[in-house]
């Protein structure tokens, strides 16, 4: 396979942008193969996302789900990690833009896989996010676990009784997977671990609020499921509102509009959101320079082979493509890098990349745990919940860490918090609850005085 830019002593130069499920699957599945590989992305760790309701509820520290990606991949010798934002793709020339604390740099490529996964979307309202920080990243699971462990502190210390509800009142908006996993997590902190630690408050008072615009509990994993994991969380004592849609968040709370046309407001000091997902916008930025479209979550609309027509050497993987049947899971973004990785190999062998066979997805089922030994999951037409499920849950996730270490002290601490109903990680920083706004002044003044030297690496 030769491609515009390469010579002919110039090994094959493979690009690989983020450091995901995608990204990291696709840098360590070319491994043996004849190429140099650069992985570029924006965090110095590969994020294991299942897992952030755990860093943000107390149980599992984040070095746990983020392991540093240059120490996975030190023994590949034919890869090297890059610290860097991709702003830019530039297809006619092959290359990728990135910057790096006001330095820009390109890099050419040969091949590209590109699996910037996505954001959070608040469908137009970026501003509530100031207010309501979505579950993306280490910083946004941190600042949730200062801010809920923040709001039980201020409680403590107020005597008004009005504002001490509205710190003790915690929203969670968007009844996913994720948005299910935090309510019964914070719930379970209130009832069970915080229990008798403060003097003035009781924290098992706390109002646990999940709230969607849709009808239904984890719509995707059909009724059956989603009232079994309703009904468990309505135990714990979680108020379940639906066909609640929110119109606006601020400081002091939400405003609701409810079915039947009325707006309410809910009080409340702690709102999480979980509600929506945006592709990266380098998704936009592909479209713009091909005939590629995205989609209204900003998906690229990729060929069978997870290409950008007319680029055949572009691949899409992960959360960033729109691909028919395939689901913004962990395992969509694993089989299409392996099925990348394997279309570079084949092609350095001489595989015509016009005859590639059309990717295709295994669904291995999903899964979503509700509370402390009890998780719902449906693998194909099998639908069950309990506990069955989630020690199932408790399995796969294991299996799917990074590293033997990390499997190890996560199993211990989930013993010791499961068993116990204590939790290890329970510090909170000033910085975690309030640097998000100083970072983005910060990052406003950083691109004002920005170096516009360009670096080739
Ligand atoms: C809270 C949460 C819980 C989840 N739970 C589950 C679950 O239980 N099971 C499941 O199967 N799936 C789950 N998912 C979904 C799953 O995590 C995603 O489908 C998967 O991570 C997609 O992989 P990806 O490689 O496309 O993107 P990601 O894993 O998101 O990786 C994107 C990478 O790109 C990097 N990046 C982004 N933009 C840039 C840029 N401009 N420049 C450089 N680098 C960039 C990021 O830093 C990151 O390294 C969950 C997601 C979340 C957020």
């Amino acid at each position: 396979m030769s491609h515009p830019g390469a010579t002919a002593t110039d090994r094959h130069r493979v690009v690989v942008v983020g450091s995901g499920f995608g990204g990291l699957t696709a840098t360590k599945a070319l491994k043996r193969a004849d190429v140099d590989v650069k992985m570029i992305a924006k965090t110095t760790h590969h994020l294991f996302q299942p897992l952030l309701y755990q860093v943000a509820t107390g149980i599992i520290a984040s070095g746990e789900i983020a392991p540093p990606t240059r120490m996975i991949l030190r023994k590949q010798k034919n890869a090297q990690v890059l610290l860097g934002n991709v702003t830019h793709i530039d297809l006619a020339n092959q290359t990728v833009r990135s910057e790096l604390l006001g330095h820009t740099y390109v890099t050419p490529y040969d091949t590209l896989i590109v699996a910037a996964g996505a954001g959070q979307s608040y469908f137009g309202n970026d501003h509530f996010a100031e207010w309501a920080p979505g579950m993306k990243s280490i910083d946004d699971a941190l600042e949730l676990r200062a801010r809920i462990l923040g709001a039980f502190e201020q409680a403590e210390r107020s005597s008004d009784p009005a504002r001490r509800e509205k710190l003790l009142t915690f929203t969670v908006v968007g009844a996913g997977p994720t948005g299910v996993e935090m309510a019964g997590q914070i719930a379970e902190l209130a009832d069970h671990t915080l229990k008798g630690a403060f003097r003035h408050i009781d924290s098992t008072t706390a109002r646990v609020i999940l709230l969607d615009a849709a009808p239904a509990v984890l719509p995707p994993m059909g009724e059956k499921l989603g009232n079994k994991a309703k009904a468990r969380l309505e135990k714990m004592g979680v108020e379940i509102q639906l066909g609640a849609m929110v119109t606006d968040v601020d400081r002091n709370g939400i405003t609701v509009k409810d079915p039947d046309g009325t707006f309410r407001r809910i009080d409340c000091a702690t709102k999480v959101w979980s509600a929506g997902v945006s592709a990266s916008p380098l998704g936009r930025d592909i479209a713009e320079q091909s005939e590629a479209e995205v989609d209204r979550a900003g998906r690229l609309k990729v060929l069978p082979d997870l290409t950008v027509p007319g680029h055949p050497n572009v691949f899409v993987v992960g959360d960033m493509a729109a691909v028919e049947g395939v689901p913004g899971m962990a395992q969509g973004a694993i089989q299409g890098a392996k099925y990348a990785a394997n279309a570079i190999k084949a092609e350095l062998k001489g595989a015509n990349p016009a005859e590639r066979e059309p990717f295709q997805y295994f669904d291995k089922g999903s899964m979503a745990t509700v509370s402390r030994f009890s998780a719902v999951a449906k693998i194909g037409p099998i639908e069950f919940g309990g506990f069955i499920a989630w020690l199932a849950w408790l399995a796969l996730h294991l299996v799917y860490l990074v590293g033997f270490r990390r499997k190890l002290t996560t199993l211990l601490l989930w013993t010791v918090t499961f068993l116990s109903k204590k939790r290890g990680n329970l510090t909170i920083t000033e910085q975690q609850a309030y640097a998000r706004t100083r970072i983005e002044e910060l990052e406003e003044i950083a691109a004002l005085v920005q170096d516009p030297a360009k670096e080739a690496v």
